[in-house]
C-alpha cells in the first residue's frame, strides 16, 4: 500500500530481522506493544506481591478483607481515584515525545527493557546510597558503570588495578559536577602530601609542580602513599593520615588552601563556548567562580584546537593552573562533536612541559553514539567499517574524536537521553577507579590493604563518593537491564543510533530539497553540517535583509511547532525546537557566511532588539519511526511539507 504522501526517494527497507528487533524495543507510536508491556507489568507486580507473602507466610494478613467495605476506606479510595483521574487527565496535555511527529528536544519514546525494569523494581524501593538498603541494585549500578566503561574502550575487569568505575547521577549536570570535584581532589592531593612532609624522595619538588603534575601522576602518588602508609605502625598511620587529610584542599577550603600556598592560584576550567550551562553551575558548586570558567572559541560549532592551544599557552605563561579541559561529544544545541583527539594531544604536550590537567568529555548527549564505533568484542571499528551504513557519517574527524575517548580521564553520559530511559539517569564514568577514593567522606580508604585493587571499586562504598545521598535503585536496574538486553556495541544497541543518524542524513537531504522547492519564497539552509543526529535549519523570507525581521519570521513559524499548554496537543501537526547562533559562539566569519547565504545584511546585527543572534530551527532526530517502512510514510517528508505551509502562512 502506498501513501499519497510517499516521497519518490523513499529509503530502501531495512533488513527484516533488524526491523523486528527495533519493533520490540519501544511501546511504539501507536502503543503497538501495549499488551507486551502490560503482561510484563502485571506479571512482575504479582511476582512482587508473592515475594511479600512469602517473606513470612506465617504472618496473617494485617489488613482485613472487610476493611475495603468501610466507608472511611471507600472515601479514601474515592479521593485517591479522583486525584489520579485528574492527574491522568492533566497529563494528556503532555508533550507527545513518543510520536515521529516530535523532532524537538532530546527525548523520544522509552526503551521497554529499561521501563519494565524500572517499574518492576519500584515497589522494592531500593536506595542505592548504601548496600544495606540496596543489596541487589547497588551491584547493578556498578555493573552499569562498567558496561559504559567497556563501551568507551576502558579497562572493565575489576581485577585490574586500573579498572574504570562509573556510577549514576540524577543527570548530566551532576555528572559534570562530579568530574570537577574529582579533578580538584586529584589536583590538590600531591600538594597536601608535600605540605604534610611525607618522607618520600620522589615527591614533586615544589608546590607548582605538585599542583600541576597531572591526574596520572596524582594517582600514582596516591598509590605510593597508601602503600607507604600500610607499612607504618597503627599509631603512626593514624597520625600521618590526619596530617595529610588536614592539608587537603577539601579540608582547608579553597581560601585557606591558596593562602598556605602562595605560589598557586585557583585553577581554571577550559570549556568550549558551546558547552552546556551545567558547567557554569558546576564551577560555582565547587566553590570557584564564573571567572574561572574560560570559554574557548569554536569553529563550525566545534572546539577550535588553535584557540585551546592559545588558552593553554597563556595559562602556562601566566602561571595559571588549569583544573580541566572539557570536550563536548554532541553539543546540546547543535549536536556537534569536539576534536577530542586534539584536546588529548594538547594535554600530552603541555603536561610534558609541566602544565598538567584533567580531561573530561561531556558526552551527556552523544555518549551512546559510541556504540556505533564498537565491535561486540570491544575493538574499535575502523572509519571504513562505520561508514558502510551511511551517506557521509562519520567524517574522519568524528571517528577520531570517538577513538580518542580511550585517552580521556572521565566522561558524562546520560542514559535518559540517547539510551531512551526515563528521566533521572545520568552517568559519571572515570577511567581509573583509584582516583575516586579521594572523594570519600571518611578517609578509611587508606586503611584497606594497600595492594588491593582499591576500595573505590567496591560498590559498598558508593554512598561515600557520589554527589547525591539517597537515590533510586530502580534507575540502576533500568540502565543495567537495558544494557544487558542491548549490549553497547554496533551490532546490538547500535541498531537504534544507526537509525537515528540515517534519519538525520535523510532529513538533511530533504532539507536541501525543501530549500530548492521553496526558493521562490525563502532562503533555507542547513547552517553547518550535522555531526550526529541533530539538524538545524535557518530560514529567511526572500527579499528581507534585516536580521530582526528574519528572527520574527522564524518565531512565527516556530509558534506552530512548539507545545502550547493552553491548547490541546492534537492541534499541533509537528514539534520542533529552536536555538540561536551568535557571532561569539560561531565566529564572525561563519556568522557572515550564514547571513550571506540567507540574504541577510550582517550590518543589521545589533546589540539590541533581538538582533544580536540568528534564531534557527533545531531538530533532534531520535524517534525510530521517523521513516515508517510498514506504511511507507516518511514523517521527515511530511514535516517538510508542513513546514512549507508554515512558511507560506508566515
Ligand atoms: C543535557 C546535557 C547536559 C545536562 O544534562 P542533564 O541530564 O539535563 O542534567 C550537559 N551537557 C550536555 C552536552 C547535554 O546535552
Amino acid at each position: 500500500m502506498t501513501s499519497p504522501f510517499e516521497s519518490p526517494d523513499f529509503p530502501a527497507p531495512i533488513p527484516e530481522a533488524e526491523q523486528r528487533t527495533l519493533d520490540a524495543c519501544f511501546l511504539g507510536p501507536y502503543g503497538e506493544n501495549d499488551s507486551l508491556l502490560e503482561r510484563l507489568v502485571v506479571e512482575f507486580l504479582r511476582d512482587h506481591v508473592h515475594w511479600r507473602r512469602n517473606f513470612h507466610p506465617e504472618d496473617p494478613p494485617a489488613i482485613p478483607t472487610r476493611a475495603s467495605q468501610h466507608p472511611a476506606y471507600q472515601a479514601f479510595e474515592a479521593r485517591m481515584r479522583n486525584e489520579l483521574h485528574q492527574l491522568s487527565a492533566a497529563l494528556k496535555r503532555s508533550v507527545p515525545f513518543h510520536s515521529p511527529r516530535y523532532v524537538g528536544h532530546m527525548v523520544s519514546d522509552l526503551l521497554l527493557p529499561g521501563l519494565a525494569a524500572q517499574i518492576l523494581t519500584l515497589p522494592y524501593n531500593p536506595n542505592n546510597v548504601t548496600e544495606d538498603a540496596a543489596p541487589v541494585t547497588l551491584r547493578l549500578e556498578m555493573q552499569a558503570g562498567l558496561q559504559l566503561a567497556r563501551m568507551l574502550g576502558w579497562p572493565d575487569d575489576p581485577k585490574r588495578p586500573d579498572c574504570a568505575i562509573g556510577h549514576l547521577t540524577s543527570g548530566g549536570t551532576l555528572a559534570n559536577f562530579q568530574s570537577l570535584r574529582l579533578a580538584l581532589a586529584l589536583k590538590g592531593f600531591p600538594v597536601a602530601l608535600r605540605a604534610a612532609g611525607v618522607p618520600d624522595p620522589a615527591l614533586p619538588e615544589d608546590d607548582w609542580q605538585a599542583f600541576n603534575c597531572g591526574p596520572a601522576a596524582g594517582i600514582e602518588l596516591l598509590g605510593k602513599w597508601r602503600r607507604w602508609l600500610a607499612g607504618q605502625s597503627p599509631e603512626d598511620r593514624t597520625r600521618w593520615r590526619a596530617r595529610v587529610e588536614g592539608r587537603r584542599i577539601e579540608h582547608l577550603g579553597l581560601h585557606a588552601f591558596f593562602e598556605r600556598h602562595p605560589t598557586l592560584r585557583p585553577p581554571v576550567v577550559l570549556a568550549p563556548i558551546t558547552a552546556h550551562y551545567s558547567w557554569s553551575k558546576g564551577i560555582k558548586m565547587i566553590g570557584l567562580g564564573r571567572d574561572q570558567l574560560r570559554l574557548v572559541a569554536a569553529r563550525g560549532m566545534r572546539l577550535c584546537p588553535e584557540a585551546l592551544e592559545e588558552a593553554l599557552a597563556a595559562c602556562e605563561r601566566d602561571r595559571q593552573p588549569v583544573l580541566m579541559a572539557v570536550g563536548v561529544l554532541g553539543t546540546t544545541e547543535y549536536g556537534t562533536i569536539d576534536p577530542i583527539a586534539a584536546v588529548v594531544d594538547a594535554r600530552a604536550r603541555f603536561g610534558a612541559r609541566g602544565l598538567g590537567f584533567s580531561i573530561h568529555v561531556d558526552a551527556a548527549w552523544g555518549g551512546y553514539l559510541t556504540t556505533l564505533f564498537r565491535h561486540p568484542d570491544g575493538r574499535l571499528r575502523t572509519l571504513d567499517e562505520v561508514r558502510q551504513d551511511y551517506r557521509q557519517f562519520p567524517m574522519p574527524e568524528i571517528h577520531a574524536a570517538f577513538a580518542a575517548l580511550e585517552r580521556v580521564d572521565s566522561v558524562t553520559i546520560d542514559p535518559h537521553k540517547l539510551a531512551y530511559l526515563p528521566y533521572g539517569a545520568g552517568a559519571f564514568v572515570c577511567r581509573d577507579h583509584r582516583a575516586m577514593s579521594l572523594l570519600t567522606e571518611q578517609a578509611d580508604y587508606v586503611f584497606d590493604s594497600a595492594d588491593s585493587a582499591g576500595d573505590a571499586l567496591d560498590h559498598r562504598h558508593f554512598g561515600q563518593f557520589i554527589p547525591e545521598g539517597s537515590k533510586p535503585g530502580a534507575m540502576a536496574a533500568a540502565v543495567y537491564v537495558a544494557h544487558r538486553v542491548l549490549p553497547l556495541d554496533h551490532a546490538n544497541f547500535g541498531l537504534i543510533p544507526r537509525h537515528t543518524v540515517q534519519a538525520a542524513e535523510a532529513f538533511q537531504e530533504r532539507a536541501e530539497r525543501f530549500a530548492r522547492e521553496t526558493a521562490d519564497h525563502v532562503h533555507a539552509i542547513v547552517p553547518f553540517p550535522p555531526d550526529s543526529n541533530l539538524v538545524c535549519l535557518a530560514l529567511n523570507p526572500r527579499g528581507n535583509r534585516d536580521l530582526a525581521r528574519a528572527n520574527a519570521f522564524l518565531q512565527r513559524i516556530h509558534a506552530r511547532l512548539n507545545s502550547d499548554p493552553a491548547q490541546p496537543i492534537q492541534i499541533k501537526q509537528f514539534f520542533a525546537s529552536t536555538t540561536s547562533i551568535r557571532p561569539a559562539v560561531l565566529g564572525l566569519a561563519d556568522m557572515h557566511r550564514i547571513l550571506d547565504a540567507l540574504g541577510i545584511d550582517p550590518a543589521t546585527m545589533a546589540e539590541e532588539g533581538g538582533a544580536d543572534r540568528l534564531f534557527i530551527l533545531r531538530h533532534t532526530l531520535m524517534n525510530p519511526y521517523l521513516i515508517d517502512h510498514e506504511n511507507r510514510i516518511s514523517f521527515i517528508d511530511r514535516y517538510f511539507q508542513y513546514l512549507k505551509t508554515c512558511v507560506e502562512h508566515a
